[in-house]
């Protein structure tokens, strides 16, 4: 144990209790969700976005409690196994450099650096956010399209590969997710699937359309 959890016993990023970082009645908690697609493309998530798993990963992202990024991305890792995905290489959604700064690190990218020790497949950091764009909050889906139009592009030397896996955190329309696999594609690449650690329950659920198919486009 770190000198630092004697001093301050870490508090459950779900529940608050002391004791974990994230504990393991939260983790047996969390609700799988069966796998989907987004635009044609399939779409793994760790949990769906509500009780604890909700919490944990507001907790992560806003508090913000970086150390929150090996716990939470475990279930999302079994999910990802659990749906036989086995992408090539594993790329992120990227903050724009001032929302870096001001956050201090990616929520997505400590999850994909996570996911990438632990599943054995290399870390591509080749998407770039090339314009800031307003916050997506309060905006229906249509509107988000329009605020993302040309915020990512694909700015590694080396282009992307084929059946990339894309991780973010939340899907809440998918507008975000399907703006940076426009960018890799327009880069010669490919998505082979969409990996978050949760879908936003923001329609009515089931959030399925139809057998396998998301309601989260
Ligand atoms: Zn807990």
């Amino acid at each position: 144990m770190a000198l630092l959890d004697l001093i301050f016993p870490p508090r459950c990023g779900g529940c608050g209790r002391d004791g974990a970082a994230w504990c393991a009645a939260c983790e047996t908690a969390v609700q799988p969700v069966p796998s989907g697609t987004l635009a044609g493309i399939s779409l793994v998530a760790g949990g769906r976005l509500e009780g604890p798993w909700q919490q944990a990963i507001h907790a992560y992202k806003y508090r913000p409690r970086p150390q929150l990024a090996a716990p939470l991305a475990e279930p999302l890792r079994r999910a990802i196994v659990a749906f036989g995905v086995s992408p090539a290489a594993l790329a992120f959604v990227p903050l724009h450099p001032r929302r870096l700064r001001e956050r201090g690190f990616n929520q997505a990218e400590r999850l994909a650096a996570h996911l990438s020790r632990t599943l054995g497949v290399p870390l591509l950091s080749g998407l770039t956010r090339v314009r800031a764009t307003p916050a997506q909050v309060g905006l229906n889906q249509a509107e988000r399209r329009v605020n993302l139009h040309g915020a990512f592009r694909w700015t590694a030397a080396q282009g992307p590969p084929q059946a990339l896996g894309l991780v973010d955190d939340v899907c809440t329309t998918g507008a975000t997710l399907e703006a940076a696999a426009r960018a890799v594609a327009e880069a010669g690449g490919s998505i082979g699937a969409f990996l978050v650690l949760a879908v936003a329950q923001t329609l009515p659920a089931p959030a399925v359309t139809s057998p396998g198919q998301f309601a989260c486009p």
